[in-house]
């Protein structure tokens, strides 16, 4: 039996997201605005926020991430900024063919 991992706040390596071991106490607090007004004292990791206030994801890092996010909720395009600079350059082309018409034919 190890008798120093079964002691409370001895120190035991590195936690996760940066914090430092030892005392928790002493880990840096989150500070955000809580529904209370409170400044938030959960401990806040890497990023400087608890994991309640924003302190999870920070978005996608690769660039095979990047594109399966940007797909993820991809319905059928009719928005995308290819397909909108698209129509507006047939709406300018029908635009010239009305003006060029009317030269041609005026009423
Ligand atoms: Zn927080």
């Amino acid at each position: 039996m190890n008798l120093q991992n079964d002691l409370p706040h001895t120190p035991r390596g590195w936690l996760k997201n940066g914090n430092p071991p030892g005392d928790f106490t002493k880990a840096t607090r989150c500070g955000a605005k809580t529904r209370k007004g409170t400044p938030c004292l959960g401990p806040a990791m890497k990023n400087g926020k608890c994991r309640m206030h924003g302190g999870k994801s920070t978005g996608a890092k690769t660039i095979n991430g990047k594109l399966r996010a940007q797909t993820a909720n991809w319905r059928h395009g009719y928005y995308s900024v290819k397909a909108k600079r698209e129509r507006s350059k047939i709406h300018k082309l029908i635009a010239q063919c009305n003006d060029t018409l009317g030269e041609l034919f005026p009423c």
